[in-house]
């Protein structure tokens, strides 16, 4: 067989090296990173065999696998969808393209929300893609139960697996937005598609051909989710409920006085540690129905 073309008999730091340099000549940023994460992934190692086992042999099965994936990723398909999975908050989610790679920003969000997070707390996690907001939160907390929804039935077929995975206590909902959701809950949070329509086409590769436009288009001006899910998350919030977002770095100020038209309270931004803004959060102070009655 020819070496050449990454199909002999290589050891693993022979096909780590080969990959690099083809994910660097085909212009992919992490070159080196993503070469090695895929090998990792393809022959179940870890970071410690580049270092020590090197000399390896690779194996014909796990060669061909390994320069499989190489090609997809010289295509810019994103190395999670050749793995098929993305960790976020310390877990393993299974992604495929019908759903938004997790984003680390996003830990962000979960963290924000976790410091008002109680035992016992419903929660609804509008947009959820992978699911991953609501399971990371249903994980680390006690007796929690919560609600996800998505347009996307094949986004729910991920979120499901996840979930049947990670375990917790909740239901997805195929629906736009609160669709099909009744009763209330203690906390509302959404990470919606926020890109505004025109810098669709500036985004890279990876992310413009092959992650799920429905879950990146905010329509317009980027803001279309945040109007629609602060109008109507007053009727599905408890007195006292939080309404958590995450936002595109620019859209801190626009969302906060969305919301505030809306009627909540104490809005609040939270930066990420690139230092730019990344949640908005405020709460309802809508009476529950049971107190408006005996007013
Ligand atoms: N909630 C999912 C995430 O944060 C999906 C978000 C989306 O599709 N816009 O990754």
């Amino acid at each position: 067989m020819d070496r050449k073309n990454g199909k002999a008999e290589m050891n693993y730091k022979e096909a780590y090296d080969n990959g690099v340099c083809r994910l660097k000549e085909a212009g992919v940023e992490e070159a080196a990173l993503d070469a090695r994460l895929l090998l990792e992934h393809i022959c179940h190692t870890n970071r410690n065999d580049l270092l020590v086992h090197g000399d390896r042999e690779l194996g014909e099965e796990f060669c061909s696998a390994y320069f499989e994936g190489i090609a997809r990723r010289e295509s810019r398909v994103p190395l999670q969808y050749i793995t098929g999975e993305q960790d976020f908050m310390g877990l393993t989610f299974e992604v495929n393209r019908h759903v938004l790679i997790p984003r680390q920003d996003t830990e962000i969000l979960v963290e924000e929300v976790m410091r008002y997070l109680h035992d016992g707390m419903e929660v609804l996690d509008l947009c959820t893609g992978s699911g991953c907001i609501l399971l990371s939160l249903l994980h680390y907390s006690n007796g929690c139960s919560g609600v996800g929804t998505d347009l996307s039935g094949e986004a729910l077929a991920v979120a499901e697996r996840n979930g049947r995975r990670l375990g917790g206590n909740y239901r997805f909902l195929q629906g736009d937005l609160f669709g099909d959701v009744d009763g209330l809950f203690d906390i509302i949070v959404s990470n919606p598609p926020y890109i505004p329509t025109g810098e669709i086409a500036g985004l890279m590769e990876e992310v413009r051909v092959y992650e799920p436009l429905m879950a990146l288009d905010g329509k317009g001006d980027g803001l279309f989710f945040y109007r629609k899910i602060a109008a109507q998350a007053g009727k599905y919030l408890r007195g006292g409920g939080y309404l958590f977002f995450e936002i595109g770095c620019d859209q801190a100020e626009d969302v906060k006085n969305i919301m505030m038209r809306e009627g909540f309270l104490e809005i609040t931004v939270v930066r990420d540690f690139a230092g730019l803004d990344r949640v908005v959060y405020g709460w309802s102070p809508k009476m529950e129905r049971k107190t408006d009655a005996a007013v």
